[in-house]
């Protein structure tokens, strides 16, 4: 078990009842938490991974509070979509050629940004089985009824829909106009078994050959990997309707009871200002395409840097800003382990008597920033406070007090998935010893001759660093650099 001291601690916004509630899973060895994944036909869009780098930190914090092999996390993928037919036709290749492919991409973008894997990582494709089942469970309930080969989820079944996004009926309905079918009883009814056109994937069930619509999928593979209820819902506010109204009704009316999840969570909108992103970078909107110019954690730490509730304005100077602030972190612990280089004798928690050990400091850490529904923004406050007493443990030669509060900085930092490179390899990751020696030569030559007022040979030497991608920062403590992209 994990740290039971604080177990009841852990505050969550849930979007159903919309208040903030202590996080009681229904059973503390065995927590369960479901976030719905992506349609993989493309690169992912840098917005679909902040419910990944959300998700992930609260599925660390779950780890550490009920113990790793306690906590179930099941994150699905949508392998059946129109989009993906479209490329496998356009490609002339079985759409497993399309989902393996950007599948893989998916999950090599996802590990960058410093993601776990989800413990299950459910397809529709394998689990129709279950998909077929669950339609039947609901047709035999007299919560679905078939009609000219489409099954459809009949909305009158489930009273209480429309809770779970707060609409009123009427907007139910004008909602649900756009995808008007005669055969449809009730304009909010939704399809939960579809034919396939001609040429597409199909699969056998009773109704005939088909496919699934995409929210019973959500639900069938929830009942499967996880069983129902579960602890955690999750996903993006786009969700919230008609997606997750319409899994809720499923999850009641397919006879699991009145409980479908206890807490449901929902991260805002990545806005993404267009006129505000550099032009150069291209097609920023992927983080494929990001993750080839910025650090996985310096993206991951912009996803985090506002709340999880709120839209978040993505632009590159957020990222850039995002690299720096890691750069301090990664500064104070590089210059702590030159200060210890000499003194590997020393134990974490000998530090000052005022402090407490730093197991209970760690907690304290997490219980006042993500216990309080994922307070990330106030975690990167606390963190900035503990370089600052880092440094000032520096500044004064206080060896045990800087081994301490450099195991409290990494510590805290490696909780939310950050500072898990080496210092060095974060400033001059990529660069082989050839061209280190290259470049300490030239900011040695660049530093004679700005001694020597030769400005002009100054920045000739900046312009050769620059060309080599490096990057040079000038400080009180002389001229360090780094390698661009890693
Ligand atoms: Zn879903």
């Amino acid at each position: 078990m994990g740290n039971s001291r604080a177990m009841n601690d852990l505050v969550l916004y849930d979007t159903l009842t919309r208040e903030k509630r202590r996080f009681e899973p229904g059973d503390p060895e065995r927590v369960t938490m479901y976030v719905c994944g992506p349609t993989v036909y493309n690169y992912a869009h840098i917005g679909n991974f902040r419910p990944v780098v959300v998700f992930d930190v609260l599925f660390r914090l779950l780890r550490r509070l009920y113990g790793e092999d306690h906590v179930l996390y099941a994150a699905n993928v949508t392998d059946v979509d129109d989009k993906i037919n479209q490329k496998a036709a356009a490609e002339g290749v079985p759409i497993s050629v399309i989902t393996g492919r950007y599948l893989e991409a998916y999950n090599a973008d996802a590990a960058a940004l410093g993601a776990l894997r989800p413990t299950f990582q459910p397809r529709a494709t394998e689990t129709m089985d279950a998909i077929v089942a669950m339609i039947g469970e609901l047709v035999g309930n007299n919560a679905a009824y078939a009609a000219e080969g489409h099954v459809l989820f009949s909305t009158e079944a489930f009273a209480d829909y429309g809770r779970l996004s707060g609409r009123p009926l009427d907007e139910l309905i004008a909602g649900a106009r756009v995808d008007v079918a005669p055969y449809k009883r009730d304009p909010r009814d939704f399809v939960l078994w579809k034919p396939s056109k001609p040429g597409e994937p199909e699969w056998e069930s009773p109704w005939g050959p088909g496919r699934p619509g995409w929210h019973i999928e959500c639900t069938a593979m929830i009942a499967e990997s996880l069983g129902l209820p579960i602890d955690i819902h999750g996903g993006g506010i786009d969700l919230v309707f008609p997606h997750h109204e319409n899994e809720l009704a499923q999850g009641v009316c397919s006879g699991h009871g009145r409980e479908y999840a206890r807490v449901w969570m929902h991260n805002g909108f990545l806005n993404m200002a267009e006129e505000k992103m550099s032009k150069s970078l291209g097609n920023v909107a992927l983080a494929h395409d990001l993750l080839a110019e910025y650090p996985g954690e310096a993206i991951r730490w912009a996803l985090l840097s506002g709340h999880y509730r709120q839209p978040l304005e993505w632009t590159d100077e957020l990222i850039e800003q995002s690299r720096r602030s890691l750069d301090t972190l990664y500064g104070a612990l590089r210059r702590a382990n030159a200060a210890l280089q000499n003194a590997d004798h020393l134990q974490l928690g000998q530090g000052d008597p005022s402090y407490l050990p730093l197991q209970e400091q760690l907690d304290g850490f997490t219980e006042n920033t993500l216990y309080d529904d994922l307070n990330t923004p106030k975690a990167y406050a606390m963190l900035a406070e503990f370089v600052w007493r880092l440094n000032q443990a520096i500044d004064s030669h206080d060896l045990a007090q800087i081994a301490f509060c450099r195991g409290l900085l990494r510590e805290a930092g490696r909780s939310m998935g950050f500072l898990e490179a080496d210092p060095e390899a974060w400033f001059h990751g990529g660069a082989n010893e050839a061209l280190k020696g290259q470049v300490e030569a030239l900011i040695a030559a660049r530093a004679e001759a700005r001694a020597a007022r030769d400005w002009p040979e100054a920045d000739r030497i900046r312009a050769e660093l620059d060309a080599l991608g490096v990057d040079i920062m000038d400080g009180a403590g002389g001229t360090t650099w780094r390698t661009r992209s890693q």
